[in-house]
């Protein structure tokens, strides 16, 4: 099943709650998240695999952003279950009409005919729940919802009935992932993305869309703990400096948020050494693209035969 819904409501923070780990990083910034990624839940008697989405927006136009809305409309045709998210705070906005849009576009295209389609409600710790009301009646009209669901994915609230309608939806199968594994993403991968992460928490305007993490050495050592190289390319000379900051402070701080996370991933003391480079333009680069790992798209159910 799929997440998919604008840039900023919580997707990703709903399917950390899911998985009780966190395995998609989360920022109040948006377009956080630029890759499909999947999430593995593996219940009792049941496997579900969650697909976290970018956001679906029309930003500029960069080949950075064709790829993120490719990635959603692809994990839309693909998914037997789709969860649409809102946030209850800002009401149904132009964008997610757009989302419904597009929704109702690809319905007919998936393979398995028409799936069932529920909507969240997010971030009902927010507001007052009179105003939740007549958006559940207004998103009502624009689409056939199975069911909605008024939500917290930071509060919890409603997150385990809504697992449990989901559950029951999903088509039975055989387990595709052994019942210990969380994630599709390597831990490589993970710690690049933990290292945006807390760039994008320290930085503002454009530098957060600019900035790609590539790990450049890894050198796991007995006594001396893990030593891991990593890259943060930013798009301008300019750029460079405001992430290094005054006599490297920022990109200390960026090093001190991101290593306590970064040790409970690979269960060990690391020693996190980060460079600055810049790559022109990087996110309107073809070959750039490909290097820094959004070039092609990522077969959904990957183990799947
Ligand atoms: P995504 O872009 O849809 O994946 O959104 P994220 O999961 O990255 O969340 C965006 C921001 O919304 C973060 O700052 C989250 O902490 C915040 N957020 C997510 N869920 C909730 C919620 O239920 N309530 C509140 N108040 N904030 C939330
Ligand atoms: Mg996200």
């Amino acid at each position: 099943m799929a997440i998919i819904g604008r840039p900023n409501v919580g997707k990703s923070t709903l399917l950390n709650r899911f998985l009780g780990e966190k395995i998609a990083i989360v920022s109040p910034k948006p377009e956080t998240t630029r890759d499909r990624l999947l999430g593995i839940l593996t219940l009792r008697n049941a496997q579900i695999l969650f697909l976290d989405t970018p956001g679906i927006y029309r930003g500029p136009r960069t080949l950075l952003a064709k790829h993120q809305v490719q990635a959603a409309r692809q994990a839309i045709e693909e998914a037997n279950v789709l969860l649409l998210m809102t946030a209850a705070q800002s009401g149904i906005l132009e964008e997610d009409r757009q989302v419904i849009r597009l929704l109702s576009k690809s319905k007919g295209q998936s393979p398995s005919g028409t799936i069932p389609v529920f909507l969240a409600i997010n971030k009902v710790d927010r507001v007052e729940k009179k105003r939740v009301l007549p958006q559940i009646e207004e998103v009502g009209r624009l689409f056939p919802f199975k069911e909605i669901f008024p939500l917290s994915a930071t509060k919890g609230t409603n997150v385990d009935s809504l697992l449990e309608t989901l559950c029951a939806s999903l088509p039975e199968g055989p387990a595709l992932y052994p019942p210990d594994q969380v994630t599709d993403r390597s831990t490589r991968s993970q710690v690049q993305e933990l290292i945006r992460e807390k760039t994008l928490l320290f930085t503002h305007e454009e530098i957060p869309h600019s900035i790609a993490v590539i790990i450049e050495e890894w050198r796991p050592g007995k006594k001396t703990g893990t030593y891991i190289r990593a890259t943060l390319y930013v798009e301008r000379e300019s750029q460079k400096g405001i992430l290094i900051g005054t006599q490297g402070g920022l990109l200390k701080r960026i090093g001190q948020a991101a290593r306590p996370e970064i040790q409970e991933l690979v269960e060990g003391s690391v020693f996190l050494d980060l460079w600055v480079k810049v790559a022109e333009n990087w996110r309107k680069d073809p070959r750039r693209l490909r290097e820094f790992g959004y070039g092609g798209n990522l077969p959904i159910y990957a183990s799947s035969s």
